[in-house]
């Protein structure tokens, strides 16, 4: 029904699913824990949270979800915040590593130093209401982007939040900063797609 709140998963392996879940009903929608392949039924979108990417793409493996996420984000949004981002880059640096390869970009991982590096900024972004506070949290850096990809906010010269299409990426964690703005963005993409495609709805 394209009336009601989308539904969205939250990969639920490590990192802040609560405060994701939490964000995305703030910003309007319906937030659905996945584990497991079957999770991902019916879902209108997905966020892929921070943790460790390593550790995630080894339970992906153990859970036979790597093939099913990798179809599900060919065609479906999905939102992924400083290990998500890294899940969906195309190329991984530091060292490299698979990936599900949808984002045309290149992510250094732990490019901003260690666990006592991680910062707290407020700065500018593309998206209206002014600057935004960014939780950097042991933080890739998108060191590349390619065709398609929209810079969203900088840090250093180096792009933070990004879109390409109906995927959204950030280096830093907007779930942990009282503005919604970012999920906000994310669930209108969401909503957009489900207006223009009713018929994939629930697939
Ligand atoms: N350092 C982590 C990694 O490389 C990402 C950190 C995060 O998600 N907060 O996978």
């Amino acid at each position: 029904m394209s009336g009601s709140y989308p539904r969205i998963g939250v990969l639920g392996i490590q990192g802040d699913c609560a405060a994701h879940a939490a964000a995305l009903a703030e910003a309007g929608a319906e937030a659905v824990d996945v584990r497991k392949a079957g999770d991902l039924e019916g879902l209108d979108g997905l966020i892929l949270p921070g943790g460790e990417s390593t550790t995630m793409l080894r339970f992906l493996d153990r859970h036979g979800l790597f093939d099913r996420l990798r179809e599900f984000v060919s065609h479906k949004p999905v939102f992924g915040t400083c290990a998500g981002t890294i899940l969906l880059a195309k190329e991984v640096r530091n060292p490299a590593q698979r990936s599900l390869g949808v984002l045309n970009a290149t992510v250094e991982r732990n490019a901003y130093g260690r666990q006592i590096d991680s910062s707290i900024l407020t700065g500018p972004t593309a998206l209206a209401g002014g600057p935004m506070e960014m939780v950097f949290i042991r933080a890739p850096r998108i060191v590349k982007i390619g065709e398609g990809v929209e810079t969203l906010a900088m840090r250093d010269g180096f792009p933070v939040l990004v879109r390409q299409g109906n995927i959204v990426a950030a280096t830093f964690h907007p779930e942990l900063s009282p503005d919604r703005r970012v999920h906000r963005f994310f669930v209108e993409i969401v909503r957009r797609l489900r207006r223009e495609n009713p018929a994939t709805n629930g697939d």
